[in-house]
């Protein structure tokens, strides 16, 4: 496994358009790609920073997981993700070390990206997602 990079940091809150007078008003980022995973009822946009990207994600469903997360703990940093450059392999070798995940296999985030979960209860706390992109 090569883990290349942070990819990206991802941000919950409760309104995407509302956490842009901060990001785009004021730090002067442009976000790119407003769009809906429906499987994870979420509407996510990208701001580019750099190498990395802050992913804003914006629930669409109040039973959504980030709904649930920020009824749980409020708005702020959910997750943390690491480039890799195979996710199988990646995830293979994680559950040969015995390592507990919540996605067994890859499934598609925004972008079209491969993503995958591993489980926090493993990693204190951070929500660490394993990205990668063609
Ligand atoms: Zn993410």
């Amino acid at each position: 496994m090569k883990i290349e990079k942070i990819d990206h940091i991802g941000i919950a809150v409760k309104s995407i358009d509302e956490i842009l007078e901060f990001y785009r008003d004021v730090l002067g980022i442009e976000p790119v790609g407003e769009e809906i995973v429906e499987e994870q009822k979420v509407k996510t946009a990208f701001l580019p920073v750099g190498d990395s990207e802050i992913e804003l994600l914006e629930s669409t469903s109040p039973e959504g997981p980030i709904a649930r997360f920020i009824e749980k703990k409020g708005e702020g940093i959910q997750h943390l993700a690491f480039r890799v450059d195979n996710i199988e392999k990646a995830l293979k070798e994680l559950k040969e070390k015995g390592f507990r995940l919540i996605d067994e296999k890859p499934r598609y985030g925004a972008g079209g990206a491969k993503i995958a979960f591993l489980h926090p209860k493993a990693t204190k706390g951070v929500l660490i997602e394993l990205c990668e992109r063609s």
